[in-house]
C-alpha cells in the first residue's frame, strides 16, 4: 500500500482518482490522519466501516472544500452561516438537515435525516477535496477502538493491509478531533468537545445544550434506536414473508424465497451494508404492514449491520416510539 508524500506532484491526482473509483485514501487534515472515501458511493463508504472494523454504523464527518459545496447537501439556516464564517475552515463539525434528494449515501447519515459536515483547515486535505470533486466522507484512519493517527506512521501501523493509499502530509496540528455541534434542533447542542473549545464556540451561537456523553458512545441521534426505525415493524432472522411483509433478503438464501429486496444476491457484506439504509427507506416507503428480514453473517460488516437491524426492530415505547 503506497505512502505517497505531499511534495510529490502527481500525490493529489493519483489519490482523487482513486477516491473517485470508491476505493480509500487516508489523508491528513489539522485534528488527525482521516479515512476517507467518496460520500456520495455507498459501496465507498462502507468499506471504510469494513477497514476500521466498526461494530456498529456511527454517522461519519462528510469533508468539503468550502461552505459553498455544502448548499445542494444541507440546510443552512442563520445559526450554520455564523458559525462557518467564525471557525471554518477549522475544527468544528456541524450536523444539519439533509437536503431532499441529497447525493450523500445514506450510509454516512447511518439512515439519519442529518448529517455531520466541516471544511477542514489544512491545505492538503483542501488541495484534495479540490481535486477530487466530491464530498469526502473521512472518520479518523485507525481501527475501532485503537488511537487516532496523528503520523502517516500511525495509519499503516493500524491499516496498512486494508486501505489503497496513505497521503504524508506530516504530524497534524491540532492533534484532537473536530468539535461537533447539532444544530438541527432548536437550541445549538454540544455533541462532542474538541478542537474549537465551548467557550469561543458560545460566544458565536450563544449557550450550547451540553448532549456529550463520552466517546465511545457518544449520545448523538446514532446511538437512539428510534432514528433508525422504519414506520412498520421489522422481525429479523426470517426465513420467509407473511403475505403482508415484504422480505429482505440476503445471500443465495434470498434468491431461493423470492425476497422483495436482496442486501447481496451474492453474499457480500460491504454490498449488503452499502444497500442497508437504502433498502429500508424503499421498502418502508412502499407500504408494507412490515418488513422480515433474513439471517445476515454476524462477522466482518455483517456485525455492524445486525447492530442496525437490532435497533430498528426493538420494541416501540408508546411516549418516544422506542424502549432502550
Ligand atoms: P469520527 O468517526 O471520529 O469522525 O466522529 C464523528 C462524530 O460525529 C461521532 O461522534 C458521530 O456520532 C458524530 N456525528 C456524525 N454525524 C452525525 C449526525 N448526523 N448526527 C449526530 N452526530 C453525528
Ligand atoms: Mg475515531
Amino acid at each position: 500500500m503506497p505512502v505517497i508524500p505531499f511534495s510529490d506532484p502527481t500525490a493529489l491526482r493519483v489519490a482523487a482518482g482513486i477516491l473517485r473509483s470508491g476505493s480509500l485514501v487516508a489523508f491528513p487534515t489539522e485534528t488527525v490522519y482521516g479515512l476517507g472515501a467518496d460520500a456520495t458511493q455507498d459501496r465507498a463508504v462502507a468499506r471504510i466501516y469494513e477497514a476500521k472494523g466498526r461494530p456498529s454504523f456511527n454517522p461519519l464527518i462528510c469533508h468539503v472544500p468550502d461552505p459553498e459545496s455544502l448548499v445542494p447537501l444541507v440546510h443552512c439556516d442563520e445559526r450554520a452561516r455564523l458559525a462557518m464564517a467564525a471557525f471554518w475552515p477549522g475544527p468544528l463539525t456541524l450536523v444539519l438537515p439533509r437536503r431532499e434528494g441529497c447525493s450523500l449515501s445514506p450510509l454516512v447519515s447511518a439512515g439519519l435525516p442529518s448529517v455531520a459536515v466541516r471544511v477542514p483547515d489544512h491545505p492538503l486535505a483542501l488541495a484534495l477535496l479540490r481535486e477530487c470533486g466530491r464530498p469526502i466522507a473521512a472518520p479518523s484512519a485507525n481501527r475501532s477502538g485503537s488511537i487516532s493517527p496523528t503520523l502517516a506512521a500511525h495509519v499503516v501501523a493500524s491499516l496498512g493491509d486494508r486501505i489503497d493509499m496513505v497521503l504524508d502530509g506530516g504530524a497534524c496540528g491540532v492533534g484532537v478531533e473536530s468539535t461537533v455541534v447539532d444544530l438541527t434542533g432548536r437550541q445549538p447542542a454540544l455533541l462532542r468537545p474538541g478542537g474549537i473549545s465551548r467557550e469561543r464556540l458560545e460566544a458565536v451561537l450563544g449557550a450550547l445544550v451540553w448532549d456529550v456523553d463520552n466517546d465511545v458512545a457518544p449520545h448523538s441521534p446514532g446511538q437512539l434506536l428510534s432514528h433508525y426505525a422504519p414506520s412498520c415493524p421489522v422481525r429479523l432472522d426470517a426465513v420467509s414473508a407473511s403475505p403482508e411483509e415484504a422480505l429482505l433478503g440476503f445471500g443465495a438464501a434470498g434468491l431461493t424465497a423470492g425476497a422483495t429486496l436482496n442486501l447481496s444476491p451474492s453474499g457480500d457484506l460491504v454490498e449488503a451494508a452499502a444497500n442497508l439504509f437504502a433498502m429500508l427507506f424503499k421498502l418502508d416507503a412502499a407500504g408494507w404492514a412490515g418488513i422480515a428480514v433474513m439471517p445476515i453473517p454476524d462477522h466482518g460488516l455483517g456485525l455492524a449491520i445486525n447492530d442496525r437491524l437490532r435497533r430498528a426492530a426493538a420494541p416501540r415505547d408508546p411516549r418516544q416510539g422506542f424502549i432502550g
